[in-house]
């Protein structure tokens, strides 16, 4: 029997009732503000035709409002709050700061089952994968939360007893713009170490995924940040390009495709201002014939399957040496089809729904590229309908498995950004690295061997910015995140991404009389 109880995300407008899922809106428009400036909900102000754009739900295909894009006037307000609030967050200690960091983290995790219904609501991934998010991002924010006391400068001695000393300073107010797979860890990952350090932000979710950042906002406000330290304006590429371009933002960090990165890049680039980029992959999984097969294919379906597929750092391109071939690919076949594909809000659902129909219409698009390209369909590759009318208008994918694929097609070098695997295969160590560095990216990318000295010769071989060895896309906070070519610039996580929110000072002092050469 369900329990149905009101669930508190009608702070959006909604009226929500869950049995332990979330069955979604009313149809009652969002009717709360979604801009988060100086610790509140505020409306955008640009009332002289706006630029709208609509909110979907992508499981149910319900259109869940209109949302107003922030203008220049908006991004002027919330950069100006964030300004004025980096003068009292940069003054205070690294420790001062931890803690509220610390406390941000205990309230994720007291609403981490409200977040991960939203973030289903707002990404149709599964409510498992969203709890994992969660309770991810609250790692992270507790890591920050953690070393903001140790962030520290260094004391260098000088001979005749001169000295210098290191300050690292923050940079002020950071500006960051999020993709829509990950969108509240990517709220969190950007903005907790950026916090640390002393800068301020102002974000910019997706406008497909507007809604867990401003929760992240409220839950900072709470745990006792100061007003304006951390802001969310929403809006498309406009309200992105304004904030990339605009003066008073000292640092730009973003997460997106490569073409949109580059733009940033630009952006910056005419105001001289650093930038952390977080770009797309099309990254390989070596499967060597000596691994336990059995875990090199679990693997292969958590690099491939995750968010529908939708993820960055995904091994796609999946080389299996030749001996194993067809073990290989029986086996992902058969568990790729035991995948439980349907509402999202169900614990034993493995696939939810892709983000949009645009989106799900492009994925199928390079199934039927990869026909075209001589590519074996093996598996899926087609749109499931749910038979549950509530789910009817929801994009549903079938995960792909091809084979037969070889390294020119159009579908083993471009990035999909769905579960479409292309299984390659290979004959010999130098010939499978030669072929997997063969791409413009270099995000991730994966090795299953029981040959231990193997693994660690082709981790370094491989040009990308993780590696996996014997598992696949996981991302524990305290190890560095970001990609080699043209996958990005710059790290998020671990104690690197420091030296990308701070610049460093150096102070010299003279102990003895200045020798003057004149
Ligand atoms: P996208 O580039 O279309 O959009 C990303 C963000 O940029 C959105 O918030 C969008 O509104 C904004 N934007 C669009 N035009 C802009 C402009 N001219 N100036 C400034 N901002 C602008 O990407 P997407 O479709 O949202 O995300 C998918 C991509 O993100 C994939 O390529 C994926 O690989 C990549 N991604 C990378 C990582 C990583 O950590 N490396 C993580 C997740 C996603």
């Amino acid at each position: 029997m369900w329990v149905r109880f009101r669930c508190s995300f009608q702070r959006f407008g909604w009226s929500v009732l869950t049995n332990q899922r979330c069955l979604c809106s009313s149809g009652s428009e969002i009717q709360s503000p979604l801009n988060y400036v100086d610790g509140e909900r505020i409306n955008p102000t640009n009332r002289n035709e706006p630029e709208r754009f609509d909110l979907f739900a992508p499981a149910t295909g319900e259109l869940l409002g209109h949302i107003v894009s922030s203008s220049p006037e908006d991004v002027d307000t919330a950069v100006k709050n964030s300004e004025n609030a980096f003068k009292k967050w940069s003054s205070l200690s690294g420790s001062e700061r931890g803690k509220v960091l610390l406390q941000t983290a205990h309230i994720i995790r007291d609403q981490a089952e409200e977040l991960s219904h939203v973030e289903v609501l707002n990404t149709g991934k599964p409510i498992w994968e969203a709890r994992v998010d969660i309770l991810g991002c609250a790692d992270a924010v507790e890591y920050y939360g953690g070393i903001a006391a140790t962030i520290a400068g260094q004391h260098i001695q000088l001979p005749n007893g001169s000295f210098a000393y290191t300050r690292r300073e923050p940079l002020g107010v950071v500006g960051a713009i999020g993709a829509w797979n990950y969108p509240f860890q990517m709220a969190a990952w950007k903005s907790a170490p950026a916090l640390a350090c002393g800068n301020t932000m102002v974000f910019k979710p997706s406008p497909l995924t507007p809604l867990t950042a401003i929760m992240l906002g409220e839950i900072y406000t709470q745990a006792g940040l100061p007003d304006g330290c951390f802001n969310v304006i929403q809006g498309q590429a406009n309200t992105g390009t304004c904030l990339s371009q605009y003066p008073g933002i000292n640092k730009m960090t973003f997460t997106g495709s490569v073409p949109t990165g580059s733009k940033v890049m630009e952006a910056c680039a005419q105001g001289i201002k650093p930038v952390t980029l977080e770009l797309g992959g099309k990254s390989p999984l070596i499967v060597f014939a000596d691994c336990d097969v059995e875990n090199a294919v679990n693997g292969a379906m958590l690099a491939n399957f995750l968010t529908q597929g939708q993820v960055c750092s995904n091994g796609t391109r999946v080389f299996v040496e030749e001996p194993i071939l067809d073990q290989f690919l029986t086996l992902l076949v058969e568990k790729t089809k035991k995948l439980k594909i349907g509402d999202p809000w169900s614990d034993d659902t493995a696939v939810g729904a892709m983000i949009s129909r645009e989106h799900a219409e492009k994925v199928l698009g390079y199934v039927q590229l990869a026909k075209s390209e001589g590519a074996t369909v093996l598996y899926g590759g087609d749109r499931v309908t749910l038979k549950d009318p509530k789910f009817s208008e929801g994009y549903f994918l079938r995960p792909c498995i091809l084979s037969g694929c070889h390294d020119n097609m159009r579908v083993v070098q471009e990035e999909i950004f769905g579960s479409v695997v292309s299984v390659l295969s290979f004959d010999c160590e130098d010939e499978v690295v030669k072929r997997a560095n063969d791409t413009e990216f270099g995000l991730a990318g994966g090795v299953f061997t029981r040959d231990i000295q193997r693994a660690h010769r082709v981790a370094a071989q491989l040009q990308a910015g993780t590696i996996y060895i014997n598992n696949y896309n996981v991302f524990p906070v305290e190890v560095p995140f970001g990609g080699y070519k043209k996958s990005g610039l710059g790290r998020e996580n671990g104690t690197v991404t420091l030296d990308y929110y701070t610049q460093v000072k150096s102070v010299y002092v003279e102990m003895n009389k200045v020798v003057s050469p004149w």
